[in-house]
């Protein structure tokens, strides 16, 4: 086995190899973009370097730079997670080149994987069903026209070189082809500089069913049952679970082989996921990727297996037990928390977490801690969180609770809206198809439910008393009454409570009793965490405009130049400062007329993300 091993990622799944190899014993290497610093793979790693600036195209995705690292801290294998290198063969060479190993398949399988197109002939070779489509080296308008009427309306176009979803277009008609296949182009183009595209034939509302697959050097390829990730937004996955509900006997035993055959045909050592959509009773190939899954985590719990500690063993040449594939076992379900804003269609959303509760009733991968920033650089997930029991039933139960005791500020979340998911009567009776959300927006989406009252008055009641009457913070009088407003922020909403104060105790404008505050900002009610921190009733009105008062760092970085001093006088637009951060310079002005009030920071100050820089004041 290895004694020390470097991963080069960051944020869930780093945390997550740091914690597997920890167990095992072997010492771990973690590498940093700037904006990374401070992460939390950082602060859990044996040890941690620097790798280059923020942008992943100069870091995370530097090869020759990480295995650099490798060989100067003598890191004798490099976990590549998923995404950045995680499929890249030429990282993989590079790797055994280095001496290194690369923990997952040989750079041949990830080549002949890697292309859609390529790996959908050769699945069609080892007799795998694929959807029916054109996957030729051919890429005139006209022919490409010829084969979508061949297949037959509607068709899918998809980037040979994709992924993420990007560079796929349904196309409904024959006369909207052409427009659609040159929108394909462009974002293939843009995001992997490569603008040759399939077509398929599109299923309308099929099921997303993966089999998790492993290989060993010594030739054995077996499977870890299946995941249905069918409830996507952008055709990127929200909600995971093992095993897939509802499937035939005979079709899940098809789908195991099918992922057999498809690890086999490139000789597949190493962890892999075959993914097929499946309508009715057929089955199709869909893509094979070529490393560990973000979803990994619920084949885990019904499998009892830890899938890194796998992978590192298999890396290190160890076979795979005689006794696997080992039974599924219970029910798991995983959904994905992320920094995104479900009613602007899940666009990622970035900021400082100034309050992340965890549930401690679930397996949580998290990547960031309180505190720390989600950053417009990376992937907004926030954490994975699992619920797991007997049955699919008491793993969604499970799952629904934990999400309840989760609670977020900071970034805009899909918290609210993975809480209806999971509680869906649809979701309950594994009605799962690709178009779930899309079909059931009208109950997913919307603004959150109001904190009910009882929340609200145990968030603004004052702490309960102590024994002293000097040392009480309620507003307590000899006599006469005092009046207290507290301000709450209920997700985004201002909530005004006033609180009466007397001799006799204190109590609510109607009447009632405050149950004695609990001094937080978390309140448990009805099962339900609600965070209501406390607002500033003196601050600025409105909120937008004390925002817009406060001129914050957007990001980590440097102030180069600060161009004005308390009391100055400004004009919109007007340059304030200067910071560089990444090795851009990013330029703070006046977003209206009027007066520095305050300066956050000084010439030459290296400050965090969320810093203050000025304040104005009109
Ligand atoms: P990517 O590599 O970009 O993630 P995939 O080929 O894995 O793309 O497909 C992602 C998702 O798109 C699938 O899970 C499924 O929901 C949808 N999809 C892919 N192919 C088809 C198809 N032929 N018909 C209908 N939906 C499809």
């Amino acid at each position: 086995m290895f004694q020390k091993i470097l991963i080069a990622n960051r944020g869930e799944i780093a945390c997550r190899v740091i914690r597997t190899a920890r167990r095992l014993g072997i010492a771990t290497v973690a590498v940093f973009s700037e904006a990374d610093a401070q992460a939390l793979h950082v602060r859990e790693a044996d040890e941690a370097h620097p790798i280059g600036p923020a942008p992943a195209a100069q870091s995370y995705l530097r090869g020759d730079a990480i295995l650099e690292v490798a060989r100067r801290t003598g890191a004798q294998a490099i976990h590549p997670g998923y995404g950045f290198l995680s499929e890249n063969a030429d990282f993989a060479d590079a790797c055994a080149a280095a001496g290194i190993a690369f923990i997952g398949p040989g750079p041949a399988a990830i080549r002949a994987m890697g292309s859609k197109a390529e790996s959908k002939r050769l699945m069609v070779a080892a007799g795998v069903p694929t959807v029916p489509g054109y996957h030729g080296a051919a890429q005139e308008e006209a022919l490409l026209a010829a084969e979508a009427a061949r297949i037959g309306f509607p068709v899918l176009i998809k980037a040979s070189a994709g992924g993420g979803g990007k560079g796929m277009r349904p196309v409904l008609t024959a006369e909207a082809f052409a427009e659609e296949l040159e929108g394909a182009r462009r974002e293939a183009r843009s995001a992997f500089g490569d603008d040759r595209v399939l077509l398929e034939k599109y299923l309308q509302r099929p099921r997303h069913v993966e089999v998790q697959v492993f290989g060993d050097a010594q030739g054995r390829v077996v499977h870890l049952h299946t995941r249905d990730c069918s409830v996507q937004r952008r055709h990127q996955k929200v909600l995971e679970e093992a095993p897939a509900p509802g499937l035939p006997e005979a079709l899940r035993e098809r789908l195991h082989e099918a992922a057999i055959a498809a690890a086999r045909a490139v000789g597949y050592v190493n962890a892999g996921t075959v993914e097929f959509i499946v309508e009715g009773d057929e089955a199709y190939f869909l893509e094979m990727n070529t490393r560990l899954q973000v979803e990994h985590p619920v084949t885990e719990a019904v499998t009892g297996l830890d899938l890194v500690e796998w992978q590192l063993r298999i890396a290190a040449g160890q076979a795979i037990p005689t006794a696997w594939p080992p039974p599924a076992r219970g029910h798991a379900v995983e959904v994905r928390l992320y920094a995104e804003d479900p009613a602007q269609n899940f666009q990622p959303s970035a900021g400082r977490l100034d309050r992340l509760i965890l549930p401690e009733t679930a397996r949580v991968d998290a990547g960031v801690a309180e505190g720390d920033a989600v950053t417009a650089f990376y992937d907004p997930m926030i954490a994975k969180i699992v619920g797991t029991g007997a049955d699919r039933d008491a793993a969604l139960a499970a799952l629904e609770g934990a999400l309840r005791r989760t609670a977020v500020d900071g970034p805009k979340t899909n918290l609210v809206f993975l809480r209806r998911l999971v509680a869906h009567p649809a979701l309950r009776g594994a009605e799962l198809d690709t178009g779930f959300i899309a079909a059931h927006a009208a109950d997913l989406l919307g603004p959150p439910e109001p904190a009910p009252p009882a929340a609200l008055a145990r968030a603004a009641a004052p702490p309960a008393p102590g024994p002293s009457v000097w040392e009480r913070r309620d507003s307590w009088r000899l006599q006469g009454e005092a009046e207290r407003v507290a301000l709450l922020d209920d997700a985004g909403v201002e909530r005004r409570i006033t609180l009466h104060a007397s001799p006799r105790g204190t109590r609510f404008d109607d009447g009632t009793i405050p149950p004695g505050g609990i001094g937080t900002d978390a309140v448990l009610e009805g099962g339900t965490l609600w965070l209501l921190p406390a607002l500033d009733p003196y601050r600025p009105a409105g909120d937008e405009a004390s925002k817009e008062s406060r001129l914050s760092a957007p990001i980590p970085g440097r102030v180069v130049r600060l161009l004005v001093t308390v009391g100055d006088a400004v004009k919109k637009g007007q340059l304030l400062a200067v910071l560089e951060a990444m090795k851009t310079e990013i330029r703070i002005a006046a977003p209206r007329d009027g007066v520095i009030e305050h300066l956050g920071c000084a010439e030459g100050d290296s400050i965090e993300e969320g810093t203050e820089v000025a304040t104005l004041k009109a």
